[in-house]
């Protein structure tokens, strides 16, 4: 990953991919305070649009606000350098990462005296999830890790430290032979994926669990907007327990990275059997909600914007 040509943003400044380098005491290796954002930019018919980027720099800015990490930069001058970091990277497809770090000035938890940098890499990431893996979806099981507890962790930021979480969850699911982690919250009821949020459907109305100790996502709040505002579908969020996805008609994760994939199997359990759905491992039906959503999604992030899609041009920033 380090060893390439290319462009990082550091602080205002751009510094050769190779020589972007940081000190090894770090404030930030070593107690892992700091945030992040993942985000993607792709190409389509009327160019190169980042997605929903206005949002992403907007949580990055209340991740660092919540943490109490003093920000150097606005909103606007981040979202510029972002711009910038695709365009002298000559990327379309990619995705990109701003983070916020601490400087290596002290080690003490009192985090005094430290200068909060902030990066921006971007690399290529291609088509990331083929059409072939996000038809046939994915295998889960219910972590014996919960999530985080919102009086433990700021549930709302995208910390760095919560990640050690998310491993520890994913890595015991991948070992036992599954694809992704459905994490509960400390109260057992069901919480995010390793690194999205999920949803189910049952009769038709679409629920997903409110945000306590799941992330904000912003690709949760597209769904939901897309689901409300063109399939007219209703959407509740509220606490869901693990029995439901089981039941569920159809279940899905979402997130930046993952876009929309299918939740296909849980513990075991085909979920969707009783209502007709595939088998797990066979593509998933076109007439599906997951299907529609992803088909709608796919066209708002590549500006493929027509009839009431035009509503979401708003979503899009040019490179
Ligand atoms: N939950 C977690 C823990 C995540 O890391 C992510 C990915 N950022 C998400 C949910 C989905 O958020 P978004 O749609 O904003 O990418």
């Amino acid at each position: 990953l380090y060893d390439r040509d290319g462009w990082i943003w550091q602080d205002g400044e751009w510094l050769a991919w190779r020589d972007a380098k940081t000190h090894l005491l770090t404030h930030t290796l070593h107690y892992g305070m700091g945030c992040f954002e993942g985000v993607r930019a792709y190409a389509g018919p009327s160019g190169t649009h980042l997605f929903r980027l206005a949002e992403h720099t907007r949580r990055l800015a209340d991740s660092a606000h919540a943490l109490d990490m003093p920000l150097a930069f606005s909103e606007a001058e981040l979202i510029e350098a972002q711009r910038e970091c695709l365009a002298r990277n000559s990327l379309t497809n990619a995705y990109l990462k701003p983070t916020l770090y601490f400087g290596a000035e002290g080690l003490g938890l009192r985090a005094q005296g430290l200068t909060t940098h902030v990066v921006v890499a971007a690399w290529d990431l291609g088509d990331y999830i083929s059409l072939q893996a996000a038809a046939i979806g994915l295998r889960a099981l219910t972590s014996s890790w919960s999530r985080h507890h919102v009086n433990i962790s700021l549930c709302r930021a995208k910390t760095n430290g919560h990640y050690v979480n998310s491993i520890l969850a994913l890595n015991t699911a991948v070992k036992a032979g599954f694809d992704e982690t459905i994490m509960l919250d400390p109260e057992g009821y069901v919480a995010e994926a390793s690194a999205a949020n999920v949803f189910l459907l049952r009769d038709g109305v679409l629920h997903t669990p409110e945000v306590t100790s799941c992330l904000q996502g912003i690709t949760r709040d597209s769904v939901i907007q897309l689901a409300r505002g063109v399939l007219g579908l209703e959407v509740r969020e509220r606490r869901i327990t693990r029995d439901e996805l089981y039941t569920a008609d159809e279940a899905f994760v979402t997130g930046t990275a993952a876009e929309i994939l299918p939740l296909r199997e849980l513990d075991g359990r085909h979920i969707g059997a009783r209502a007709g759905a595939p088998k797990v491992g066979q593509p998933i039906a076109g007439d599906s909600v997951t299907a529609q959503l992803q088909r709608l999604y796919h066209q708002v992030t590549r500006g493929e914007l027509e009839g009431e899609l035009q509503a979401f041009q708003h979503w899009l920033t040019p490179a």
